[in-house]
């Protein structure tokens, strides 16, 4: 009789960058939701994070427990004190960073072994996680972060290598067999595509691809009707087991709940909402590269001079920039705050991006495509101006303007690290996109399909609605897997 009253328990591993805690508390909220106890490991400052949230949801808490482990990042060569890829930007960083993580297998083994729980989900950069869950013979599900689309584009360029075709990094390629025709350059590979031989970013990503193969199956944040032909795809052809679960960002349905996401905001939101509260619907551009894109002075000057010059509204997000000692007011433009004084809200630091997103005044985002950001530009109805720059946001680009149509590229031609090697996106070509995307009949249409995404998006997590089904059928897959070990 016990073993069919036991309580479902899931154990959640996110990586220590905000792209990945963020959705992967989300996801821990649904799961609670619905009756499962979660547990998510996490080290002490990225803790902070997640408990602000977590203190947010009275009726959810006792379902959400933290487990705390001190990052070693000094035994990994990194700085004291660094435990966010934020902090560890370049690419030297991530692989000690990535060393540092690992360090956590032991406590998580022992964590595991004692709690014992149903469901392990671990992040994709945590390959050796499927064999740390098979010693205690528990199920471990992999988290990439990203959709449908870009996980078949990884899959077909490992298992056809068309990138090796042409002879320059800028010669066009096409994937082959993908339901649509997807062309892109050498240039817009991540490093592991690009490197020959044994490098680090080769032998993570071997280790990433095979522990996929080992693992039990794959969470997506993605619904099914985004990108349907991409989730057969991986499921029929690519012969994954995975399920689709998002859009999860759609769980925070209150303010405190959209503003306490991820780092503490640079801006009051109240402030923020009495600014968009004075602009027309659909007229503010938001502009917003994620958590870790820091730009050089140079473009960051470039993208000022272009806002300055399109006489737009505009709220944008300025990170870090990636040229050290270098300030605010050496790259802005001379009298750029004279001359966009009530046109644009600068925000340095943290914006409550699903706060923005969801205002009626705004009527575009620029974004440099990590997979939470479109999704969250879909759930709003926001058409978006491309600007990828690292991991696999070349591929969403693809996906947002060529399959979607719902977007258009600004033009980047190069994957690199941070922004601030690339070749500068110009302030014209910047001008000229953010034009296009809010005005004529290209921008109404584009606007249309990306409103209709957006309901089919608010339906697919209703109950009934396919990706809260797919959950249900997730859990009691979960549940029956439980029953037959307890046999
Ligand atoms: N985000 C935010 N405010 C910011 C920057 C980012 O709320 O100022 C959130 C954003 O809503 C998204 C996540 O951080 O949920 C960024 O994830 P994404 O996959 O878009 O990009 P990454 O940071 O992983 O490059």
């Amino acid at each position: 009789m016990g073993a069919e009253l036991r309580q479902l328990h899931v154990v959640f591993f996110p990586f220590l960058a905000y792209g990945h805690m963020i959705p992967t508390l989300d996801i821990a909220r649904l799961f609670a939701s619905r009756g499962v106890r979660t547990t998510i490991v996490t080290t002490p400052v990225n803790a902070q994070t997640f408990l602000k949230s977590i203190l947010n949801m009275p009726k959810l808490r006792p379902s959400i427990t933290l487990e705390v482990f001190p990052f070693p990042a000094k035994d990994a060569g990194l700085p004291d004190g660094v435990e966010n890829l934020e902090q560890a930007v370049s690419l030297d960083m991530f692989g000690q960073f990535i060393e540092a993580t690992e360090r956590l297998r032991h406590p998580l083994e022992l964590l595991l072994e004692s709690c014992h729980p149903d469901c392990f989900v671990a992040d994709m950069f945590l390959p050796w996680a499927t064999d740390a869950a098979a010693k205690f013979n528990i199920p471990r599900l992999i988290f990439h972060g990203t959709g449908f689309f870009s996980l078949c584009v990884s899959d077909v360029l490992r298992l056809y290598e068309p990138h090796l075709t042409p002879f320059s990094d800028d010669e066009p390629f096409s994937l082959p067999y993908l339901p649509h025709e997807v062309i892109l350059t050498r240039m817009q590979l991540p490093p592991e595509y690009r490197e020959s031989g044994e490098t680090d970013s080769t032998r993570l990503f071997n280790r990433v691809k095979e522990s996929e193969d080992k693992s039990y199956g794959v969470i997506v944040n993605s619904f099914y009707e985004l990108e349907s032909a991409y989730a057969d795809y991986y499921k029929k052809v690519l012969g994954r087991r995975a399920w689709h679960i998002g859009p999860v960002s759609l769980c925070n349905g209150n303010m405190e709940e959209k503003t306490q996401r991820g780092k503490e905001a640079a801006v009051d939101e109240h402030t923020c909402l009495e600014w968009l509260n004075s602009n027309k619907a659909n007229s503010v551009v938001y502009i917003c590269f994620g958590s870790t894109v820091k730009f050089s002075a140079a473009q960051l000057h470039e993208i000022a001079s272009a806002l300055d010059a399109s006489g737009q509204r505009f709220v944008w997000v300025v990170g870090g920039c990636s040229d050290n000692g270098i300030e605010h007011h050496q790259w802005m433009p001379q009298g750029f705050g004279k001359r966009t004084a009530g046109k644009v809200l600068i925000i340095k630091g943290w914006a409550p991006q699903v706060l923005i997103l969801g205002h009626e005044a705004v009527g575009a985002f620029v974004t440099h495509c990590g997979w939470n950001s479109i999704l969250e530009g879909v759930s709003a109805g926001v058409p978006m101006v491309t600007w990828p720059v690292f991991a696999e946001q070349f591929f969403n680009e693809k996906l947002v303007t060529e399959v979607l149509a719902i977007g258009l590229p600004v033009g980047a031609k190069k994957w690199t690290e941070t922004a601030s090697g690339s070749a500068i996106v110009n302030r014209e070509a910047i001008e000229k996109a953010v034009k296009r995307i809010l005005e004529g009949e290209e921008a109404k249409e584009m606007r249309n399909r990306v409103k209709q995404l957006k309901e089919m998006a608010w339906r697919a997590v209703e109950k009934g609605g396919s990706s809260y089904s797919d959950l249900s059928v997730l859990i009691e897959e979960l549940s029956s897997y439980h029953l037959l070990r307890s046999k």
